[in-house]
């Protein structure tokens, strides 16, 4: 026998039954992301790398070390995205969105691209849906973000599993402010530091607040805070999103060591993570970037987003308030009799067109079996249909939570059918 393929290492099958719980999820984006007035933007799968290396911060771990990067044909180097803003970005600059509204209010949904260590929670191929708003510089702006990835917390029930980590980095002139206060205090300790903070004292020196290395942490902890370190106009800022967090009734908590992992952010940043969650607890994470659009060439147009992580977030769901994912399917045809069996696809086709959820044996299978198939697909009625029904033009109709029966014409199936559904959805 031909040896099995086996799927690339971190990626995920979504077989139906998830997919069931996928589609809950991605309908409760939707109507969210409507009732905030988000459109939604579809960019490629794959762009140039160096959008991502200029867009996402040649030093991030991300472009150092997990791109999944490829030369086509021509030779272009090209690059799978790891992630999303860079890429709504250029296409924001490229398509002059800021011609048709000075905000542009975007989301978006796909799989996204790592070469990371895989353990649960943490794949290689993974979906994030996203929000970006790109035009305005108003803490109102930072503000309706966070609301926007709240509101479908709540959709979900799970708001109180969640936790919003929130802090600011403040404009530029804050954080150089900041990260010479930074360097001067870790300065003493150089040597003392794990071997990737000691690379990115000079480059990245902020990333070293959220280094996992425990002698990192330890050092860290008596740090100067980036909050102290802000002008008055990022403080500012900052006050005033916090402030209208409260009257949003948004609980958070401000972390000073947060700093998320891109170059990119300015002022407000925030994480949520879960408790439900093990060692990979961040479900989304966000924040302001003012710079990116004048960096990969478009004006100087401010802009927040943040992005989520659909497997993630799901396993929360899956913990605290699991969905029904049962299959359900209005109507199973069992047809008696082989020779009846060229009938059904025109019959089950008839009621498909009028609207029902319908399916039929194609294994030729014994009337038992059938009706166990009915069963396993959660169909709500079955037809049958035998050699004296077929003759009358009509089917035997079998409620299957009643176990009432009655004999209804062919053409008037679906509408019985139907009608039954709804009053018992307005019952309900
Ligand atoms: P990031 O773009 O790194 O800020 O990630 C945003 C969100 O995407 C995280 O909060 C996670 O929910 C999710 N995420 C990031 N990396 C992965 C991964 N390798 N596997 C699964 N989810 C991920």
């Amino acid at each position: 026998m031909p040896d099995k393929v086996q799927r690339v290492k971190g990626v995920n099958d979504i077989l139906p039954v998830e997919a069931r719980q996928w589609q809950v999820l991605e309908a409760v984006i939707q109507k969210v992301m409507n009732r905030y007035a988000y459109g939604e933007i579809r960019p490629p799968i794959f762009e140039k790398t160096e959008l991502f290396a200029r867009g996402v911060g040649e030093d991030t771990d991300i472009v150092s070390k997990e791109m999944y990067s490829f030369s086509d044909l021509g030779g272009s180097s090209l690059t799978l995205r790891p992630e999303l803003t860079a890429g709504v970005v250029r296409s924001y600059i490229q398509n002059n969105l800021q011609q048709i509204s000075p905000v542009q209010k975007l989301w978006y949904e796909g799989p996204m691209f790592r070469q990371e260590r895989p353990q649960k929670g943490r794949y290689r191929q993974f979906w994030q849906f996203g929000a970006e708003a790109i035009g305005s510089p108003n803490p109102e702006q930072d503000v309706e973000m966070i609301a926007l990835f709240y509101a479908i917390l709540k959709e979900l029930g799970i708001t109180d599993s969640v936790t919003l980590k929130i802090n600011s980095v403040g404009d530029t002139e804050s954080r150089t402010a900041y990260r010479s206060a930074l360097q001067d205090y870790l300065k003493p300790h150089l040597s003392e530091l794990s071997e990737t903070s000691q690379a990115r004292f000079e480059s990245n020196p902020l990333r070293i607040l959220d280094s996992k290395a425990p002698q990192d942490k330890e050092l860290v902890k008596d740090a100067p805070k980036i909050r102290e370190c802000l002008n008055e106009a990022s403080a500012n800022h900052y006050d005033q999103v916090l402030s209208m967090l409260k009257d949003l009734k948004i609980p958070y908590t401000q972390d000073d060591l947060l700093v998320r992992g891109l170059d990119y952010y300015t002022h407000t940043i925030f994480e949520f993570t879960s408790d439900a969650l093990g060692a990979q607890d961040a479900i989304c994470g966000g924040g302001r970037y003012n710079d990116l659009v004048k960096e990969l060439g478009g004006n100087d147009v401010p802009a927040i987003g943040w992005a989520s992580g659909i497997e993630r977030l799901l396993l929360v769901v899956e913990a605290i308030k699991p969905m029904n994912t049962d299959p359900v399917l209005d109507l199973y045809l069992v047809v008696l009799g082989d020779e009846l069996r060229i009938k059904a696809p025109q019959l089950v086709r008839d009621w498909r067109d009028q609207g029902l959820s319908c399916d039929a044996d194609a294994l030729r299978r014994s009337m038992k079996a059938q009706m166990r198939e009915a069963n396993r697909q959660g169909a709500r009625f079955v037809a049958i249909l035998g050699e004296d029904e077929f003759s009358q033009g009509v089917v035997q109709l079998k409620n299957f939570e009643s176990g009432e029966q009655e004999t209804v014409a062919f053409d008037q199936v679906a509408k019985t059918v139907l009608n039954s559904l709804s009053e018992r959805s307005e019952e309900s």
